[in-house]
């Protein structure tokens, strides 16, 4: 017998930060995350951050990195991101300098349902490292909404997010919402998650 599942896809982000001491002054939050001061983190001037792309992704996709890339400079009319081409990492996902996305074909036995993850490392008020990972164990992935697949580009648009500091919310069809259903196409940064950029970019 056939069951319909309604499946609703975890979207994270891990966050390793050293906070400033001193007089730092507190920010109203934007969506971004926060340091201990309740400062927006994220990489203010030093844009565009450069994204290297792991050997393990899927060359047929690399089409998907790009258009999530265009989404976010595009909502902001400057290149916020850019694609450093490809890398090959040995050893994989470490806070090693280098912003990359990989592909995972392993994944944590006790978090299968969550999509992909983005570390963001920072210190201060400033990201300096942000790594993506791509659940391939647990998930298909396509380019569009197809049955039983997840719309890579709509992922990537909110895992860049992450990578610029946003964080979630569920408000007004912002691409930062947790959850992204199979076979949903979830790709233009809603205006306001352009409200929410125009605070640090
Ligand atoms: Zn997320």
């Amino acid at each position: 017998m056939l069951r319909k599942l309604f499946v609703f896809l975890l979207l994270s982000s891990a966050l390793f930060g050293l906070n400033a001491c001193g007089n730092a002054r507190p920010e109203e939050s934007c969506n971004f995350v926060q340091n201990s001061s309740a400062q927006r983190v994220s990489w203010g001037d030093h844009t565009p951050v450069t994204l290297y792309v792991d050997r393990s992704f899927p060359a047929e996709l690399f089409g998907a990195i790009e258009q999530a890339v265009e989404q976010w400079n595009s909502a902001r009319g400057r290149g916020l991101i850019k694609i450093g081409g490809w890398i090959n990492s040995s050893s994989g996902p470490a806070r090693d300098g280098a912003n990359v996305i990989y592909w995972m074909s392993s994944w944590e036995a006790d978090r299968p349902y969550e999509q992909a993850r983005t570390t963001v490392y920072w210190a201060g008020d400033r990201i300096y490292e942000a790594d993506i990972r791509v659940n391939a164990k647990n998930f298909r992935y396509s380019m569009g909404a197809y049955g039983g697949t997840v719309d890579v580009v709509s992922l990537l648009v909110h895992e860049f997010g992450h990578v610029l500091g946003l964080t979630h919310t569920d408000l007004h069809g912002s691409v930062m919402a947790k959850s992204l259903a199979n076979a949903t196409e979830r790709r233009v940064p809603s205006p306001t998650d352009i409200d929410s950029l125009k605070c640090e970019y």
